[in-house]
């Protein structure tokens, strides 16, 4: 390709002028890189930068993440999402500290082999860190690749993948891998937008074919993904003193690992409250509500989307005036749930999204009494 050369001076020239501080750029220690790199999967680097932030500040070095608690690493997760990538991190830092005495492989196919490491992250690593050749193909790399030279195959097919990669290590300047690639990845971010790319203005308009063709608007092309699989959950939030139960999630599972008040998952969300409250006393209280216990009310339904699933969710509340009998809590289904306080549970236990808005509304808009 005859604009490669083009492309690669345009772009470099591009990046001297407008690159964007942040502070693991230019970075070359391994860990950081790593860390920003995960912390940066599938979230937005203004949503990333006080998680980085917080995670050097507690684990300057990979021995200090890898000795922390893993109820403590997803607390301090909380929020971002995606909680496997929080397990993976755990589990590759243990390896570089325990089984590699604290150093970070410096080869494309080690930093691959690494839990939670796909090809982006490994390239990334390997020409941030190392300066070895390797293009890294994030959503921005496939867009400002689409775009320059008109390519119509949807990003999400499975060929594009292997069409896109050869053309980015073609692109990619051999003498400065790591600038390349972040120059690749700013200026998909922040001029080559997905809305409103800055056209008028860009150093390859020249000889962009979606600019000359118009097509701009519709390159990407991305093939409609299938729906998503609806959950529904119900939640009983338990209250007694200044205590409630919780369950640690252990199932292969969304939100494996986290805390959850005990569950009842159900094929729909009824819309009548009378209905809740029967199938909430079906499951955990089949001789009826305990003595002393009162239910306080039912939040209105709340809803997080993930990757593959929707999960709307509804939160009873139900209260014991005293301590409720031993028995209630021994016994199926609460036998696995712990008792913590509600400054314990705010403090340190990691819990899904979902939840944390509930708990931070509290709203029990449909106050029964
Ligand atoms: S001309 Fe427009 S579409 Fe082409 S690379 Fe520049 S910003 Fe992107």
């Amino acid at each position: 390709m005859n604009n490669i050369r083009f492309f690669r001076e345009r772009l470099m020239l591009w990046f001297a002028q407008n690159h964007r501080p942040l502070p693991w750029k230019g970075e070359k220690d391994p860990y950081k890189i790593w860390l920003s790199e995960i912390i940066l999967q599938q979230t937005r680097v203004e949503q990333g930068l006080p998680y980085y932030q917080r995670f050097i500040a507690r684990y300057p070095h990979i021995r200090d993440l890898a000795a922390a608690p893993e109820d403590e690493l997803l607390k301090l997760w909380e929020g971002l999402g995606y909680y496997s990538r929080a397990r993976n991190l755990h589990a590759t830092a243990k390896y570089i500290a325990f089984e590699r005495n604290g150093i970070f492989p410096d080869t494309f196919e080690a930093l691959r082999s690494l839990k939670g490491v796909g090809d982006y992250t490994a390239a990334a690593i390997a020409s941030f860190a190392f300066n070895l050749p390797y293009a890294v193909l994030d959503g921005n790399v496939f867009r400002v690749i689409a775009r320059f030279f008109g390519i119509e195959t949807p990003v999400n097919a499975p060929e594009a993948k292997k069409e896109f990669a050869a053309i980015a290590q073609q692109l990619l300047d051999p003498d400065r891998p790591g600038d390349f690639n972040q120059a690749m990845m700013d200026f998909g971010a922040t001029h080559c937008t997905p809305q409103q790319p800055g056209c008028p203005l860009c150093p390859l308009q020249t000889e962009c074919v979606a600019f000359r063709t118009g097509k701009a608007g519709v390159l990407p092309v991305k093939t409609k993904a299938p729906a998503r699989k609806e959950r529904f959950f119900i939640y009983l939030v338990i209250n007694y003193h200044e205590n409630t139960l919780l369950k640690k999630r252990v199932e292969k599972d969304i939100w494996r690992n986290l805390y959850e008040f005990p569950l009842l998952e159900t094929g729909t969300l009824p819309t009548d409250n009378q209905a809740i409250i029967r199938l909430l006393t079906e499951h955990f209280f089949p001789a009826g509500l305990p003595q002393g216990a009162v239910i306080d009310g039912i939040s209105k339904p709340y809803r997080q989307t993930l990757t593959h699933r929707v999960v709307s969710a509804v939160f009873c509340e139900l209260t014991f005036a005293e301590n409720p009998p031993e028995f209630v809590f021994n016994e199926y289904p609460f036998e696995d749930c712990i008792a913590v306080s509600k400054a314990e549970l705010k403090k340190n236990m990691a819990v899904p999204r979902i939840i944390d808005w509930y708990l931070q509304e509290r709203s029990l808009t449909l106050r029964l009494i």
